[in-house]
């Protein structure tokens, strides 16, 4: 089980990726997202996740050069803009995201939603992108099964990652069942619930008896799904909290109720149902 904060699952290419991440959903560009990177670069973390839209690709950059460690020791995540996949702009949007983010390449690039009726021609964008050597995984995020069956039925290669909305009140079992026989590792995004998560009585009881908080409770039952987590926060103490999870684990019996809190407990929104 997961150990460190180092510890890197290995993705269906061989590439590795932390099983921990940090999440920049939210901060804005400049000051607060170099000092939030910063921070979390300081404590250990050695993936970074972004995105086009989110509007902070720059500063996510500046911080990663400014830390002085070496680029190949950090895991880097962007994605491309739904907006890039209807005007098929995928592979320009790729070309302004290695810009703003100032590197020569990205460790994992995603398509951020699956985009009715463009998500299939994207991926062929993202293929073309991956041969080109410039992002070393290439993944999709908030994709159902019906969304990966199409991939894999008609493109050559199977994304390395599934980035979703995964916590204790959303247990995405099928959806985590079906990427594990296909080799398509699972990754939490809101794996706190977006804050959520820090006064609910049943992850308030479990963290008592560990001497934790319900969000290194959170993060301890998605590492333990074998599923990535990227929580995010702009405050150094939280960034150093959510980092406190690799010195104790959740028994079987605590597993399984925080797995039966729910199924539909989603707060971000529905990836069959979305007008962006
Ligand atoms: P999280 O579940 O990580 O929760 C973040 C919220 O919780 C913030 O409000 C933060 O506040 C607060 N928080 C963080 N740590 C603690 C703590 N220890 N105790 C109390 N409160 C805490 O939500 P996100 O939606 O940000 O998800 C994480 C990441 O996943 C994003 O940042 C982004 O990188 C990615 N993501 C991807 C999506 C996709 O479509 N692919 C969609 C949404 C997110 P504060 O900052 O003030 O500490």
């Amino acid at each position: 089980m997961v150990k460190s904060i180092t510890d890197s699952a290995i993705l269906n290419n061989g590439i590795k990726m932390p099983w921990l991440g940090f999440g920049t959903f939210k901060i804005d560009d400049g000051s607060e997202v170099e000092e939030a990177v910063r921070a979390a670069l300081k404590t250990g973390y050695r993936s970074i996740d972004t995105a086009a839209a989110y509007n902070n690709e720059r500063g996510v950059g500046t911080a990663i050069r400014d830390s002085g460690i070496p680029r190949e020791d950090i895991f880097l995540t962007t994605k491309v803009w739904n907006s890039d996949q209807r005007n098929e702009r995928s592979l320009a949007a790729f070309e302004e995201s290695l810009d703003r983010l100032g590197v020569e390449y990205v460790d994992l690039y995603l398509v951020h939603w699956p985009v009715k009726g463009f998500y299939q021609d994207t991926w062929g964008a993202m293929e073309e992108i991956y041969h080109s050597g410039r992002a070393k995984a290439i993944g999709v995020s908030n994709f159902m099964i019906p969304h990966l069956e199409t991939i894999l039925g008609d493109y050559q290669i199977v994304p390395a990652v599934n980035q979703v909305e995964f916590h204790p009140y959303l247990y995405q079992k099928d959806l985590l069942d079906y990427c594990r026989e296909h080799e398509i590792q699972l990754e939490a995004w809101s794996p706190l619930m977006k804050g959520r998560i820090i006064d609910d009585p049943a992850l308030l009881s479990i963290a008592e008896k560990h001497h934790k908080t319900p969000a290194q409770v959170s993060l301890r039952w998605v590492l333990q799904h074998q599923v990535i987590a990227i929580p995010k926060s702009v405050h150094p103490d939280r960034i150093a909290e959510n980092a406190g999870v690799f010195d104790f684990s959740l028994s079987e019996e605590e597993m399984a109720t925080l797995d039966d809190l729910g199924a539909d407990g989603r707060v971000g929104p529905d990836p069959f149902n979305f007008d962006f």
